[in-house]
């Protein structure tokens, strides 16, 4: 009987795990992938405090030595078959081996949707991006294009054209989703450019992103957008599915749960970038680790009152 079990080993679970162990809980951590999440082939972070530029991976490698192999903690690769998180004991099942825990942190984290044109995975990293507030300096002075066509892409837009000369807004409807006030504050920069009625079919370079072959759908003409970078903005898929069931999730797919990382369920908490938040970055992702391993801590404290 574990303490504390966290399912997902990216920045938040991996921070969580720091902080129970340093509490003294006993931890197992389950990865389903690899460990370090989302941030791992980032060439390049330049907005975490006190490590400015360094890269995903040596981010990654350093939070697994601090935070796991320093406490030897219990460490489990595989895929959930089945789990049961309502009462006192919470179990989770990964093939034909049961684990039991006092209490969960789930960090599972999220997905970016694709595109998926041609070029799009050859130049994730050197020109292809889905983050504007983590990559959006390295465009400086250039011209780049937002695909997308909702509040996140027009403030993309908008993050962006603070620094690059142009930004083009690649739209496949003729209108956007977003809301009014985003839309008119965007079109009002001289710098945004809003490509309406297209769809990228192809990003185009040799090392880098030099250009797009775009689409317009209405008419069927295909051109070319000499543009340095492209940001991804077609939405971003919350890793909750498989709790939905038995979690409460917001109208977008998010675990419903505030600050204090709380769900619904007793001794269940949630960490990162799978729970409802303003700013999905490493450091509100590292914010939460603590908070909801904090949160474990105080209730496994008060149920050991209650038991005594
Ligand atoms: C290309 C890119 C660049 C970025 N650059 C920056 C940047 O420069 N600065 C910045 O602050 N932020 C950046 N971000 C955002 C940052 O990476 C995320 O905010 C952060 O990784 C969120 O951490 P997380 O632990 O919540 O989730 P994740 O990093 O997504 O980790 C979740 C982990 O949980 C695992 N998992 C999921 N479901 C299960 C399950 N059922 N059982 C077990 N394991 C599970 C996943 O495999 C994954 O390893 C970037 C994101 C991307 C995609």
């Amino acid at each position: 009987m574990y303490d504390v079990i966290i399912l997902g080993a990216g920045t938040a679970g991996m921070t969580a795990a720091l902080y129970t162990n340093r509490a003294g809980l006993s931890t197992l951590i389950v990865e389903q992938e690899l460990y370090g999440g989302q941030i791992i082939n980032t060439p390049e972070i330049e907005n975490y405090p006190a490590l400015p530029g360094v890269s995903g991976f040596d981010f990654v490698q350093n939070l697994y030595q601090q935070a796991v192999e320093a406490f030897q903690t219990e460490f489990v690769f595989g895929t959930l078959t089945s789990f049961d998180f309502q009462g006192d004991v919470k179990k989770i099942t990964i093939g034909d081996q049961t684990y039991e825990s006092k209490t969960v942190i789930i960090a599972s984290g999220a997905k970016h949707k694709k595109i998926g044109c041609a070029g799009e995975e050859t130049f994730q990293g050197k020109g292809v991006s889905y983050c504007a507030t983590c990559d959006g300096a390295f465009f400086k002075g250039k011209e780049v294009a937002v695909v997308g066509g909702g509040n996140t892409a027009l403030q993309d837009a908008k993050y962006l054209s603070r620094y690059c000369s142009r930004v083009y807004l690649i739209h496949r409807r003729d209108q956007f989703r977003a809301a009014q006030i985003e839309v008119e504050d965007a079109l009002s920069r001289d710098n945004i450019m809003p490509v309406y009625d297209s769809v990228v079919e192809e990003i185009q370079g040799e090392q880098t992103v030099s250009s797009l072959k775009i689409k317009n759908v209405k008419n069927g003409t295909e051109s070319i957008l000499p543009v340095n970078g492209v940001f991804v903005a077609v939405g971003l898929n919350p890793q909750t599915e498989l709790f939905r069931d038995s979690i409460a999730v917001d109208e977008n797919g998010y675990f419903d749960a505030e600050e204090d990382c709380k769900t619904n369920l007793p001794g269940v908490f949630v960490a990162g970038d799978a729970r409802r938040k303003p700013l999905r970055q490493l450091i509100t992702a590292a914010a939460d680790g603590a908070v909801s391993a904090e949160m474990a801590r105080e209730y496994l404290d008060s149920r050991n009152e209650k038991e005594k």
